[in-house]
């Protein structure tokens, strides 16, 4: 099965064979605060060389514009238009299918924000959290939102059983839509910490509500539509990289790219050994290479 190491015998061939570079953000370029070595070097070098740049991210938590201002920041020669968060698909969705309701929101500001450059209106954000018992609070008179439409999740760090409740009873509803941003499990640190992602929120609405999201991050091929549509892309000479398996890899699978991982996140070499075992094609990346980094300093070789 393939996962082959990058080398220096093969990266000029390799940079070659592509036009379009589709770079996860989360464990690619940075991890947690800590950008990776080279990882700025080595982007701004294929932009340079005239490749076509997209900043492909399941986080919801900030705009395209708050992700544009982090990248410049960094140093990133980045322009807004090739970035696609999971959040700005959802808004662009629910915008193209002429939605006037309200979205329940569970979510954070910056979710909350990319709706509303959409025109989508939403619920309110921040905790909702439980002030009386158990017993008392669901037999009591419960502030259900009006006019709710659709069931929107991405990452919210105040999940409560308020919200939980509040959002599988507007399921309840069968022409409710129900919408999340990515079914991420956890998110990649720098230390050794488990630090639970948006799938969590995602499943917990889903086994009260017995019902499924349409989720719009990777794997799903939404964010490769959205940028295609935009863009002239041939799927044959593009190259999707990420540090995550199950979401960049299989994306990659199922939008027929070519898939590069990198360990610098959330998969590390003894679980890709593991999936090569258990003979797992859509989590087995064509290459795999340390850090992004590695690009440029083999290319330099
Ligand atoms: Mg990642």
């Amino acid at each position: 099965m393939a996962a082959v190491k990058l080398s220096k015998d093969i990266v000029r061939s390799f940079v070659n064979s592509f036009d379009t570079f589709l770079f996860d953000c989360d464990g690619v370029l940075w991890a947690g605060s800590k950008i990776i070595n080279r990882a700025i070097e080595t982007v701004n070098y294929l932009k340079e060389s005239g490749k076509q740049i997209f900043y492909v991210t399941n986080n919801s938590t900030k705009t395209r514009s708050q992700y544009l201002e982090k990248l410049t920041k960094l140093g990133f020669n980045a322009e807004e238009n090739e970035i696609a968060t999971s959040g700005y698909l959802v808004a662009s969705y629910l915008q193209s299918i002429n939605f006037k309701q309200t979205a329940y929101l569970i979510g954070s500001k910056g979710f909350a924000e990319e709706l509303e450059n959409h025109g989508i209106k939403h619920t309110q954000i921040g905790p909702d959290v439980m002030t009386i018992e158990m017993q008392y609070y669901v037999n009591g008179k419960i502030e259900m939102e009006e006019d709710v439409g659709a069931v929107v999740i991405g990452f919210d760090e105040y999940l409560s059983y308020p919200k939980i409740l509040k959002a599988a009873n507007h399921l309840a509803n069968p022409d409710c839509l129900f919408l999340a941003s990515n079914a991420d499990e956890t998110f990649p640190m720098e230390i050794p910490l488990v630090v639970p992602g948006t799938g969590v929120m995602v499943r917990a609405v889903e086994t009260a509500s017995l019902r499924t999201a349409k989720v719009f991050g990777k794997p799903s091929v939404a964010m490769f539509e959205a940028i295609s549509k935009k863009c002239k892309i041939d799927p044959k000479r593009t190259l999707m990289i990420g540090d995550r398996c199950n979401t960049d890899i299989s994306f990659g699978k199922n939008c027929q790219l070519t898939t590069l991982l990198v360990l610098t996140g959330v998969t590390s070499l003894k679980q890709l050994e593991q999936y090569k075992n258990n003979e797992q094609p859509l989590l087995i990346p064509d290459f795999y290479t340390d850090s992004l980094g590695d690009l440029l300093d083999l290319l330099e070789q």
